[in-house]
């Protein structure tokens, strides 16, 4: 099964701690060439395991269009320096983003698919990604990092990623003016569920 559905807000697992990976064997070469694919197929930024339902702690970025997906496996922050606050959208809440304050740098260390292990230095939007993607690992969400007067907005049809977006838009618009979300990648229960929820928790922006 190449591309997993991609899990939405409020999904429980979402908000799990994701376990130690020990051994870096089939199930885990596996699950981090579907998580390639499925990142690939949502033209995302980074995926979390959580997202695709599995609590291990792995995570897929790419950071730039030129280059494959980096897998990093059991990833930590050892280091943070600076802040900024950058627009942030979730592949778990697809047609949403919202302000954030992030790390300028970070240094990070990582297992490598072969088991390898690496120390790397990072800033832009790699060091945006390993914040956000190693917070999924700990059930952690870019929304409780959103600055108390922002809310989450609606990402716009014409919306385009930029630098600083985490993931990109995957919601196209219709002839009716309805977001269409991708079908391998959502459930219409998923994108329904999410919209009640942020309904219901009044996060999302008023139109002005
Ligand atoms: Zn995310």
């Amino acid at each position: 099964m190449p591309i997993r559905p991609i899990l939405t807000f409020p999904n429980s697992l979402l908000r799990k701690r994701a376990k130690p990976v020990k051994n870096i064997d089939n199930e885990i070469m596996n699950l981090i060439r579907d998580m390639k694919e499925t990142l690939t197929e949502a033209s995302g930024i980074g995926l979390a395991a959580n997202q695709v339902g599995v609590l291990k702690r792995v995570v897929v970025i790419s950071n730039s269009p030129e280059s494959d997906a980096v897998a990093y496996i059991n990833p930590e922050i050892t280091h943070r320096t600076g802040k900024r606050d950058v627009v942030e959208g979730c592949l778990s809440f697809p047609g949403y983003s919202g302000i954030v304050t992030r790390s300028v740098s970070v240094s990070a260390r990582y297992l490598d698919e072969s088991g390898g292990k690496i120390k790397i230095a990072a800033d832009e939007l790699l060091a945006q990604a390993l914040e956000h993607e190693i917070d999924h690992l700990n059930g952690i969400l870019f929304l409780d990092h959103l600055k108390e007067h922002e809310k989450l907005s609606m990402t716009t049809p014409e919306y385009r990623p930029h630098t600083h977006d985490i993931n990109v838009s995957v919601n196209v618009q219709n002839n009716q003016g309805e977001p269409e979300f991708n079908k391998k990648l959502y459930t219409k229960i998923g994108i329904d569920d999410l919209k009640l929820a942020l309904d219901r928790a009044e996060i999302i922006k008023d139109a002005e």
